[in-house]
């Protein structure tokens, strides 16, 4: 017998899982597919698990882009979540919103030959208000009664204190919200997505409570690898399920795709969505000619700046052999302790450039030296600590295309990261201001020598080859099916979330982005699902 549902959602990430629970919330009949595994695990839970999430696990898909030729022709590794909750149940639970000019910007590009693009930040803000239990604040910006537990760190080290106020010391004022009244322009400590040393994913604020409900089916380990299309509607799709078995799976109403910014337009690529010529090159037959499908590829490219210290301070070996155990313990027992941190516990926002415009670097400070896949050979690990850079508006664009019509096959990514020479020149504004912050206040006591980027002879030019050796993923990428003006023959969505020139078929991840958020990017998503939920429930299509 044909499996059938009201409506089938690809990936069980973000965006997937919000979008999945507003359906819920209606009595719609809803299947989610989630390529990856459960999320009961308590590494995921424990949001110091989150370095464990970085360079191996079986929770993380590890897609790779092609060798960069203006960054010495390296390869970036971009994790990707592989677990229900997506991105949010391995992510490092920062939570931010972006700005109101962020949004107010889709509004304006959205409203060309539509007055009423309804993506302002006036209509966005309940979405992401409503969202949350925040810990801390009750006002305008905050609630108290969401799904998404959102609280202040219950530990921070003391270098973390020492950066606050060292970036202080350089004219940042001190924010305590970057979700509030001045939200990015200053100094400040991060809220988390969790609570009580629990992670707070989508999965568990969205799909945990629904587990028992008779219209949610839950399909976990079921990659979907291909839309089914009749006359330009979409009524289906086709998916490998846990046992290797490949299947059909029908929608009465609606396919939403959310399988991240990499797998859409890779599904869509497979299905005949695409720009036609391309799709020739691997023998698909086009069904709708998007050109737009898996162009406009961003992320927030991220540089290291890492100091060692001269004395034992920050976490270096607490995450290893008895020290492990002793704060696991500790935790276990009282709930305390730095099991209950991240890792990143403060950062900043500001414009390097010009200090009263819009901040354009966002800073990230770990009181250790941070290893990855880049620094690992090429540092001693030691106490230390690092604080990264982030471009926030990057104006660089990259791609998703196919490598063959192969579902198997891992699409071809060009993130171009700092590939404009306008990203590249306020990275290095970014990295000379923090650098600075590591030479001044109480840091300045605790520095023995910053070793990235290497301080021989160092002047901008050096400062860009080491942006450039070392830049890599914030792990926020987005806009591969934008949504965009009528009048933009780019556009693969119109405002409404709808894939054009095909029925049935909406996207709501990251991929929707026209232009990327300023900051972090999880709430952002859950935002895209719970306004696609929204559409769907009003069936306000236009
Ligand atoms: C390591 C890391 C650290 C991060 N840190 C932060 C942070 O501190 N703060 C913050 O706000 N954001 C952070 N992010 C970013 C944030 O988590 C993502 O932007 C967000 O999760 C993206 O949401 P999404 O719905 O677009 O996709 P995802 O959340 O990635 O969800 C996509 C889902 O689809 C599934 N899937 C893929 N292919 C298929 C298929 N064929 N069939 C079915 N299912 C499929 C995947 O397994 C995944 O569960 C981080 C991300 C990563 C990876």
């Amino acid at each position: 017998m044909a499996e059938i549902s009201e409506y089938i959602v690809v990936g069980g990430g973000a965006s997937g899982c919000a979008v999945t629970s507003q359906l819920l919330k209606k009595n719609k009949k809803v299947t989610l597919f989630e390529a990856g595994h459960n999320n009961k695990n308590f590494l995921i839970d424990w949001p110091a698990g989150f370095f464990k999430f970085i360079n191996k696990s079986k929770f993380a898909t590890y897609h790779k882009t092609k060798p960069q030729k203006h960054l010495f022709d390296r390869e970036n590794i971009v994790p990707q979540g592989n677990v229900l909750g997506g991105g949010t149940s391995i992510n490092a639970q920062v939570y931010m919103r972006g700005r109101a000019e962020d949004y107010d910007e889709w509004n304006d590009i959205l409203s060309i030959n539509n007055n009423k693009a309804d993506w302002d930040w006036e209509t966005l803000l309940p979405y992401f208000r409503n969202m949350e239990t925040n810990g801390t604040f009750n006002n305008k910006h905050h609630s108290q009664e969401g799904p998404l537990k959102v609280s202040h760190c219950k530990y921070i080290n003391e270098l973390t204190h020492d950066f606050v106020n060292s970036v202080a010391s350089l004219g940042l004022e001190i924010v305590d919200d970057f979700n509030g009244d001045n939200p990015q322009n200053g100094v400040g400590y991060y809220q988390f997505m969790n609570s009580n040393g629990q992670r707070s994913s989508a999965a568990n604020a969205y799909i945990d409570p629904e587990r028992n409900n008779p219209n949610l089916k839950l399909k976990l380990n079921s990659g979907v690898k291909k839309l089914i299309i009749e006359n330009n509607k979409v009524i289906g799709v086709e998916y490998i399920d846990r046992t290797g078995e490949h299947k059909n799976y029908f929608a009465e109403k609606e396919v939403i795709l959310a399988p991240g910014s990499f797998i859409t337009p890779k599904l869509l690529m497979l299905s005949g969505i695409g720009d036609e010529k391309e799709l020739s090159e691997h023998n698909i037959k086009c069904v709708h000619h998007l050109p737009g499908v898996g162009k406009n590829l961003m992320d927030h490219p991220e540089c290291p700046l890492i100091a060692r210290a001269n004395g034992k301070y920050g976490y270096y070996k607490q995450g290893e052999g008895w020290r492990m155990i002793k704060n696991g313990i500790e935790f276990l027992i009282r709930g305390t302790g730095l099991v209950n941190s991240v890792g990143v516990e403060a950062g900043a926002f500001v414009n390097p450039l010009n200090r009263n415009d819009l901040s354009y670097i966002q800073a990230f400070f770990v009181p250790s030296i941070y290893m990855n896949a880049d620094t690992i050979g090429v540092i001693e690990p030691d106490y230390g600590m690092s604080i990264t850079t982030v471009m926030t508006k990057p104006k660089s664009r990259g791609y998703v295309k196919l490598r063959s019509s192969n579902y198997e096959d891992p699409p071809e990514i060009s993130l171009n990261l700092l590939k404009h020479e306008d990203d590249l020149k306020m990275m290095v504004a970014g990295q000379k201001f923090f650098m600075e912050s590591l030479k001044q206040g109480p840091l300045s006591n605790k520095v023995k020598e910053i070793i990235l980027p290497n301080q021989k002879d160092l002047d901008d030019k050096k400062i860009e080859e080491h942006c450039k050796r070392f830049v890599r993923t914030n792990y926020h990428p987005a806009g591969t099916a934008k949504m965009g003006a009528d009048n933009d023959h780019m556009a693969v969505l119109n405002s409404k979330l709808q894939v054009r020139g095909l029925d049935n078929l909406r996207v709501c991840d990251m991929s929707a982005m026209p232009i990327i958020n300023s900051g972090n990017t999880s709430a952002p998503a859950m935002m895209l699902g719970l306004r696609c939920g929204d559409f769907l429930n009003d069936n306000n299509i236009n």
